[in-house]
């Protein structure tokens, strides 16, 4: 049987069993080799030669990742910004690049910088304005639009689809961040991305002991080869024992998130009318602006990020972060312990973030403990 005629939860499930032919092995080997011997013809075996551009282990990751995103390939970086910094650089020099204003803040600094160095030209839209979006590209001119969708800080959303169009329209791509909507939720690259990215150390590993990107597209995506050349250069690729631990994490793709998704969505509904809270945050709850789109996109669930806005006075957002015992006081997102992080203290004053806001990364707990911890810490001055 085809592995791509199984359905993705099977091939997640599945991820490691890729039968070691002499062994048995259910689970395949760790390669850790930096080097790979010529055969008998002094020709490359499996077209390995040196571990900078990609080893056995790192190919299998990519495959699997390839198969759950429905493209043809993937390539797996040592963190979510080097695949990201690696497409930037792989863009003609002087490209016009348009992204939100609101979003992953270091990707949002790294287009910055680019742009003050002449790099890159760059405008910004209002993340889940689409008109917004079409102001900021120019025809002719734009070569790469980038979403982010949940974004970052308020999880607005945008329709990937029009977002596409738009971008094709102008003659550019879209690259879509989905690292908040893995894909047993949302496939960017069926609703029309042409890249669809993640921080792989995100939800799709799943276990915060790992950092990891990756980029997907379907076959004949120009830039491809480019962006391979650039992991080349900048020895950016995924090592072995990572990506061995990534595939563990895939395996259980569908039931961690399934889980956070449940969990999310009860304790949005819990304390979405609570005293304490002013709003929450969550694309899940039909009073977020992106519900009726992010219903249609994000098909597998809501995810588990969210941002409560509190009531009250200043101090108190960062007083709760302090005080929870069972949410770790921790960036990043996506893993099976859940994280509260007080964003304005984190991210700095000057990008928008309100000081009232705690972002949420909600786990696999049990609900009901992480209800009672937020509600104890509320209590908090
Ligand atoms: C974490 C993150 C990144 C960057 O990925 P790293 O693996 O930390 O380099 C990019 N986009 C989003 C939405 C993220 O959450």
């Amino acid at each position: 049987m085809k592995r791509n005629s199984l359905s993705p939860q099977t091939q997640a499930a599945q991820a490691l069993h890729m039968l070691d032919r002499d062994s048995g092995a259910v689970v395949p080997p760790m390669h850790s080799a930096s080097t790979f011997a010529r055969d008998e013809n002094y020709e490359k075996r499996d077209g390995y030669i040196y571990s900078r551009y990609g080893s056995p282990t790192t190919t299998q990751g990519e495959q699997i990742i390839a198969e759950l995103e429905g493209g043809d390939m993937a390539m797996l970086f040592n963190s979510g910004m080097s695949a990201t910094v690696a497409v930037l650089e792989a863009l003609p020099m002087g490209a016009h690049v348009v992204a939100q204003s609101m979003m992953y803040h270091v990707g949002l600094d790294w287009l910055n910088r680019q742009a003050s160095r002449g790099v890159i030209g760059f405008d910004s839209f209002e993340a889940g304005n689409l008109a917004s979006l079409e102001a900021a590209i120019t025809p002719g001119k734009t070569k790469l639009v980038w979403i982010e969708t949940p974004a970052n800080g308020d999880w607005s959303i945008t329709d990937i689809a029009t977002a596409a169009a738009l971008a094709h329209a102008a003659g550019a791509i879209l690259m879509c961040d989905s690292t908040a909507a893995p894909p047993c939720t949302t496939r960017p690259l069926a609703l029309g991305a042409d890249i669809s990215f993640h921080s792989a150390t995100k939800y799709l590993n799943g276990h915060s002991d790992l950092t990891a990107g990756v980029l997907s597209a379907r076959e004949g995506l120009e830039i491809w080869d480019e962006v391979l050349r650039v992991r080349g250069f900048q020895g950016t690729v995924l090592p072995g024992f990572e990506a061995w631990l990534l595939i563990r994490g895939l395996r259980t793709l569908f039931v961690r998130y399934n889980q956070t998704s449940d969990n999310a969505m009860a304790l949005a509904r819990h304390f979405e009318n609570h005293p304490a809270v002013e709003r929450v945050l969550y694309p899940g709850l039909p009073s977020h602006p992106g519900y009726d789109v992010a219903t249609r996109q994000m098909t597998g669930g809501f995810g588990g990020m969210m941002s409560l806005l509190l009531n009250g006075a200043e101090g108190r957002a960062l007083a709760a972060a302090k005080a929870c015992r069972i949410f770790i006081p921790a960036t990043s997102l996506g893993g099976v312990e859940s994280l509260i992080e007080h964003r304005r203290t984190v991210a700095g004053a000057g990008r928008g973030i309100p000081e009232n806001l705690l972002r949420l990364s909600i786990g696999i707990e049990s609900v009901d403990d992480l209800i009672a911890d937020l509600e104890q810490a509320l209590e908090a001055r």
